[in-house]
């Protein structure tokens, strides 16, 4: 008997976990992937002499996570970032003491807010939610609380303008654990897990025409046929509706990819010939009332030895700074790290800028739930229909959604569902 064929959709995380579960069980499996290289939304450049970064940089939790796992038994270099250790540039000096309070009280005002919110009928946006409970921090003065926004939105690639208040809670869904950056290539787990597939780069799927039982996945120039597709195609990708699926989705999986929101991270990676900043800090931050730049940089000396900063921005301010050129975007990184450490800073001697907003096949980082959507959209995204196609990636997991392990875990969950159905 000829083995049953499955064709999954994108070699990210998602459906690489799903291709090998689905390989490991016996079926036939190819995987379709529209870019020039398998990992995603893991991008590792070594154009520094250096692993990094483009896309995923950490984990969220190393307990139960089988992501992280795999890193492990890689022996893949890990480091803890101590987001306590934190310099403001030259004339704003805190305390640790003062740090952790102002820290702690954010995250318990964000905890409250999503409480208050919650005993309303109507939702509103997460910051309109804070607002009104703001004088019981006193530590959270108007630039500290713009810092701490500053940070949320690096989290959940949106702003608290923009974040659910009733329904953000991706900070109380985190795997417990360390939240280690990779430094040792995140890709190292992509060459991993493509070994043995049947992998077609350079494949942009346009159409999955799911009518009859045998499906047929079209590219421009090539036809394909399964008895099963697994989609993993980012959220950003299934909202411009680049690849046209006949019959239309469902009402509600529609209805949920057009309310759930694809969020914006981007970093710029600056490599110098010498450490202008503090050698052991972590992070140097900017304060400010309102932010136009970059305003959190890691320090990647420590991890690298190479004097290497990476600024990131996201949400808003992201889309904005997206509009201007690679060159531009430096200079304002450089303009932030100028009013930190004065204006005789050396210039970076190479750079890396993301755009992640405008990347094709992905267009965005990574989802969040916006005003009026909720975890219910990442639950109907994640519905097979006619049990023939079947849905995996990072926006169809409620439990971890806008994360590797999310990805990941999403890959393996419909595999197991072609499983099932085949066995029964
Ligand atoms: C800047 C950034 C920072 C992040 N940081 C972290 C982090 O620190 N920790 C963390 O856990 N997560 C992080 N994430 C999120 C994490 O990277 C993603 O959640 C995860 O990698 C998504 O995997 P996926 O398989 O769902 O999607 P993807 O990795 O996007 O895979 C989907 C694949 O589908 C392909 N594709 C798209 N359209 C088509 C088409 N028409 N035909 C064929 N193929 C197509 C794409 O090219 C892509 O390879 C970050 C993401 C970004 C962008």
């Amino acid at each position: 008997m000829n083995k049953p064929t499955v064709l999954v959709i994108g070699a990210g995380l998602a459906g690489l976990a799903a291709a090998r579960k689905c390989q490991q069980e016996g079926l036939n499996v190819t995987v379709l992937e529209a870019n020039s290289r398998t990992g995603g939304r893991i991008w590792t450049d070594y154009s520094m002499g250096v692993p990094m970064e483009r896309g995923a940089i950490m984990f969220h939790g190393t307990q139960n996570n089988p992501v992280a796992d795999i890193a492990t038994n890689l022996n893949i270099k890990l480091s803890t970032v101590d987001t306590s250790s934190l310099d403001f540039g030259n004339d704003k000096k805190f305390s640790l003491t003062q740090l952790n309070a102002s820290h702690d009280q954010f995250w318990e005002l964000v905890h409250k807010a999503g409480v208050e919110a919650r005993k309303t009928q109507e939702d509103k946006s997460l910051f309109e939610a804070m607002l009104p409970l703001l004088n019981e921090y006193p530590t959270l003065n108007e630039e500290m609380f713009a810092w701490r926004n500053y940070f949320l939105s690096l989290h959940s690639a949106a702003g608290a303008k923009l974040l659910s208040a009733q329904n953000w809670v991706k900070d109380e869904l985190s795997l417990e654990g360390d939240y280690p950056f990779v430094i040792g290539g995140y890709d190292k787990i992509i060459h991993y897990l493509s070994r043995d597939l049947n992998i077609k780069l350079n494949t942009k799927i346009t159409e999955i025409d799911y009518q009859q039982q045998i499906i047929s996945v079209k590219t421009q120039n090539e036809v394909f046929n399964a008895s099963y597709v697994i989609v993993t195609i980012p959220l950003g990708v299934l909202k411009r509706q680049e690849v046209q699926f006949k019959p239309a989705l469902p009402k509600e999986k529609q209805n949920a990819i057009n309310s759930l929101a694809m969020g914006i991270l981007d970093r710029v990676i600056l490599k110098f010939d010498t450490i202008f900043w503090p050698e052991q800090t972590h992070i140097l931050g900017m304060l400010a009332k309102e932010y136009n730049s970059f305003a959190w940089f890691n320090n990647y000396h420590l991890y690298t030895k190479v004097p290497i900063l990476v600024g990131a921005v996201a949400g808003a301010l992201a889309q904005e700074l997206e509009q201007l050129d690679d060159e531009a975007i430096v200079e304002k990184a450089m303009d932030s790290l100028k009013q930190l450490y004065g204006p005789h800073i050396p210039k970076p001697k190479a750079y890396i800028v993301n755009k992640w907003g405008q990347a094709p096949f992905t267009y965005g980082a990574y989802s969040y739930i916006p005003v009026g959507a909720s975890g219910k959209d990442y639950d109907e995204l994640a519905q097979s229909v006619a049990d023939r196609l079947f849905f995996a990636g990072e926006a169809t997991i409620k439990e971890y959604p806008g994360t590797v392990h999310g990805a990941y875990l999403s890959g393996v969950r419909e595999a197991k569902k072609i499983i099932d159905l085949i066995r029964n």
